[in-house]
Parts: C-alpha cells; structure tokens; sequence
C-alpha cells in the first residue's frame, strides 16, 4: 500500500465499524444509502439515487478524457443474530453484516475519497453501490433502472473478501467464476389418510423420497462427467404424525451449474423425473420452478488488467489463480453479461480456521481494508491514465 493513503485509514476503518453496527436487509438499505451519498456529495461526486431503490452511483469527472470505469461494492447485510461479542456488533436483532460487505462499502468509500483529493485520472469514474446483493438481484434491479445507459462504463469491476484465502492474495480467475443458481419446489400432491390402512391412500411421502433418489442421477448420469453442477435438496416437509399418512410431502432445491446449456438440461431432467416418478406411484406434482442468478463469467482482457495491477502492486507472490470456480453465486453475473469487467476474490483470513462468510460469529477483517481501498485507487489512475 501506497504510504501516503494510511493516513486515511482510521476513517474507513469507523466507516466499516459503523456501517457494521447499522446492517440493513437489501432493498431496505435506507440509512446505508443516506450515509454513503452523504459522504460522496461531500467528497464532491455527482451523486444519483434510486437506482434499484436504495442504489446509489457516484460520478466524477477529470480531464478531457472519454474512458470510462465502473466499481462496485454491494452494501446489504443478512436476517442472522450476530454472535460475534464485537464492541461494534450489530444494533439490529436477527440483522448482521455477515458476508462483507461493509467492508466493501467500506473501502470503495475510502477510495472514492482518495481518488477525489488526488485527481490523478483521465476519464469517468462511476461508483456503484449495490443493494441486494443476497436475495433480490440489486445488481439487475439497477440495470433495470437504467445502470449502464446513464452511466455508460468501458469495463466494471467488484470484489469480494474471502476468509478462507490466505490473508492479501489477489485471486482471479478468467472466465466462469462463480456459479448460476436455481430454485425449485416440488409439491407431491397424495392422498391423506389413517396410517395404519396405506392400501386406501396415495403417500406422498414414499413417492417424494423415491423423487429424491432419482434426482441424484442427474449429476451422475445425466450431465457430462466434465461438466459441473449441484442439485441439493435442501428440505423435505411432509406429515405430522406417526399414524397419520399427509395429503402432501414438499421439497426445496437449490441447482447450481455454469453453462446455459447445463442449466437447461438440469431444468429439463428434474421435471421428467418428477413428474415420471410421482406418476409410477399414481401421484402428481406440481412444480414450482425459477430461475435465479446467471453464471458470473469474467472477461478475459479485463482480468488479465487486474493480474498484472495486482502483481505491480502486491508481488508475484500475492497473486494467485483460482484452480476451479465456486459453487457460490453473485449477482454482479448480470453486469458482467452486460460489460466487459472481471470480479475477483481478496483472501482475508485471519487464522486457519476463521468462521465462514454468512456464519453468526463471521467478522471482515478491518487488516484487509488498506489493500482493497488503495487497489481500487490504483485500478481507477491506471485505468485512466492520461497521457
Ligand atoms: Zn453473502
Ligand atoms: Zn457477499
């Protein structure tokens, strides 16, 4: 990290601790949206809201060039009861920042300040701060509002902390990096009845758990060994009783791939299934089936921009490829299907076995605060380099 950006830091660290003490379920991230559009209009950005609802983009403008860079940093929390014992733990019950992104916001807050007092670009800078990253897809929920005709970026770029990477490695990856997710509700739709005369009813429960043994040949005999894919049964709801036979049994799957044409064919193969084997069993089904976020896939040029800045800036030794995508998924996947850009991982960790992201006792680590913020400065005065 530059020497001359650390005296910024204590602000972006009350900043972080702040936004963490104060956490905000996506799309109602009201006072997260009023502190950051405070802050920017102060640091002299033209700042736009209501983008997504809560959304918010910060423009500035230097020099006579026409590049243009969009940043992104997510800034919603999650429904879980910190247990984290902090000082600045959440004021907000069953309301906690626990995958990070206050630290995004956190850093792109500070590098937005930094970027503003130096001046040193050519260009456009947009800042986006995302709501709704978890559940309700801000990201396409902003574009829907008009993100990239109003605030046309050349390439845009998003990070995310990753406890489980060793503390400062930049870890990217071309192409497919996190994975598409699906949902689906199958409802086995029996007949109820005494439990002790089975002959005189249709049980929903034999025939959902026959479902869900079939659906686990999708990933064995179905897909391409080579290709990738989850299909998780997550619950299975059905009956009270232990003499009681329900009139309905109900399963919750989350379905993950990477390629459309995996995609289709995970859709396709769990419909057949269901519907072929509730009707062996003289049973229906209804199926309840939708479509969540794409494959996030990173753009080559763009990624290979961020792999030499991140060399330049933190050493070979700092750089790390990652060797197979997550089976996560991200919503920055719509801007990227949109505008060229690469989203990338910085390892935080702080022991071996810190606590995961979305885990009550889950704390982002402040360490990391200085290298993502002067990152993005970096990225932005390359980015834009005057002649
Ligand atoms: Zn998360
Ligand atoms: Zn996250």
């Amino acid at each position: 990290m530059k020497s001359q950006f650390s005296n910024y830091m204590p602000e972006v660290v009350a900043n972080r601790h702040y936004l963490h003490q104060h956490p905000e379920i996506g799309l109602s991230e009201f006072k997260t949206s009023d502190f950051v559009a405070e802050q920017l209009g102060a640091m002299g950005y033209e700042v736009t809201r209501g983008l997504g609802k809560t959304g918010v983009v910060a423009t500035l403008r230097n020099g006579t060039g026409t590049r243009s860079i969009g940043i992104r940093a997510d800034f919603d929390a999650l429904p879980i009861h910190e247990e984290t014992g902090l000082d600045y733990q959440s004021k907000t019950p069953g309301v906690m920042h626990a995958c990070g992104h206050d630290g995004h916001t956190a850093m792109l807050l500070g590098a937005a300040k930094i970027i503003a007092e130096r001046k040193n670009f050519d260009g456009v800078v947009h800042l986006i701060f995302q709501p709704a990253e978890e559940n309700f897809g801000g990201a396409k929920l902003m574009m829907d509002d008009g993100l990239f005709e109003r605030f046309p970026c050349d390439a845009v770029f998003a990070l995310h902390n990753d406890p489980s990477m060793p503390f400062g490695k930049f870890v990217f990856r071309e192409g497919p990096i996190m994975a598409s997710v699906d949902e689906c509700r199958i409802t086995v739709n029996g007949r109820g009845g005494h439990g002790a005369e089975p002959q005189d009813n249709l049980d929903p429960i034999v025939c959902g758990a026959s479902i869900i043994m079939a659906l686990q040949t999708i990933a064995s005999r179905n897909v391409h060994p080579i290709d990738s894919c989850v299909v998780t049964v997550g619950a299975f709801h059905a009956g009270m009783a232990s003499n009681v036979i329900p009139e309905r049994a109900e399963m919750l799957l989350t379905i993950r791939s990477f390629s459309p044409r995996v995609r289709d064919l995970l859709e396709h193969r769990i419909r057949t299934i269901a519907e072929g084997q509730a009707a062996s069993y003289g049973m229906g089904v209804t199926i309840d089936y939708s479509r969540g976020y794409n494959a996030t896939v990173n753009h080559k040029a763009e990624t290979d921009f961020l792999r030499t800045l991140a060399t330049d800036f933190a050493g070979a030794e700092n750089v790390m490829e990652m060797e197979r995508p997550s089976m996560g998924s991200e919503d920055f996947a719509y801007m990227l299907a949109e505008s060229p850009g690469s989203y990338f991982f910085l390892g935080s960790a702080r022991t071996e076995s810190d606590p995961p992201l979305h885990h009550p006792r889950y704390d982002f680590n402040d360490d990391i605060l200085p290298l993502g913020t002067s990152f993005w400065v970096e990225l932005v005065e390359r980015w834009l380099a005057g002649k």
